[in-house]
């Protein structure tokens, strides 16, 4: 069920606000949101023959983000590339009085290889064809900001660009052009090689860690998501 009070994202966002943060600070809860994980074929909409609906998707996704939102979610997170999602979101939420809510657009993902670890560990690799037409090919860097300047109009509240540590020359190049609030994604595969160089003892993994999350902070992102989360904040807290 990809939406509904009983889906995994909105008990986990109306979990994550009933139960005391350790510290003062508040806690903020962002929702992954996307159809590939509850699809049987793994694409991230509906699918008629090869082809996937861009329009039934978008009320999909617009419905599943409003699920989140009233479930506890301070901002929702649409990653599924479809055209217009950000404005249908955006416009389902103001109805519903839930305007306080922000939205983070994937808006610059990139048709990549180091999404790997990821799509095992949840399954979701696409039963048939790819993301290919949806997701960006690496050598173009003006869809991107088309993509992103897109993003800006219907509404997002902060953009994406996904995978970080490739593509840090689009993260600066996003910073830059629209200065607003900026996430990069260091995803499972960029995480694995220096892990798996780690248990190797080929690198120092605190050292090569933060030398990477460093370079994608460099580059202009305001926000990194990364499966070090829990480390580098140890380490950055002291
Ligand atoms: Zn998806």
């Amino acid at each position: 069920m990809a939406y509904g009070a009983r889906s995994a994202p909105c008990r986990a966002s109306s979990t994550c606000r009933s139960t005391k943060p350790s510290r003062k600070r508040r806690r903020r809860v962002i929702t992954d949101v996307c159809l590939c994980e509850y699809t049987s074929h793994g694409h991230c909409g509906i699918v008629e023959g090869d082809e996937i609906l861009n329009d039934v998707t978008v009320a999909h996704v617009a419905d599943a983000a409003l699920s989140h939102a009233v479930a506890g979610a301070d901002i929702v997170a649409p990653s599924d590339m479809m055209d217009g999602r950000v404005a249908a979101i955006r416009t389902l939420l103001d109805e519903r009085g839930l305007d306080r809510i922000a939205i983070m657009s994937y808006a610059a993902k990139y048709c990549s290889a180091f999404y790997g670890p990821f799509r095992d560990a949840a399954d979701s690799a696409p039963q048939f064809g790819d993301r290919r037409s949806h997701q960006m090919d690496p050598a173009n860097v003006e869809e991107a900001l088309r993509e992103v300047e897109a993003d800006l109009e219907e509404g997002a509240d902060i953009i994406m660009v996904k995978p970080a540590l490739h593509y840090l020359d689009v993260i600066s190049r996003v910073k830059r052009q629209f200065n607003q609030p900026t996430a990069a994604y260091h995803v499972s595969g960029e995480y694995a090689m220096l892990k798996l160089a780690a248990a190797k003892g080929w690198i120092d993994e605190r050292r090569g860690m933060l030398e990477t999350l460093t370079a994608i902070k460099r580059a202009g992102a305001d926000i990194i998501i990364t499966y070090y989360a829990r480390d580098a904040a140890r380490i950055l807290a002291g």
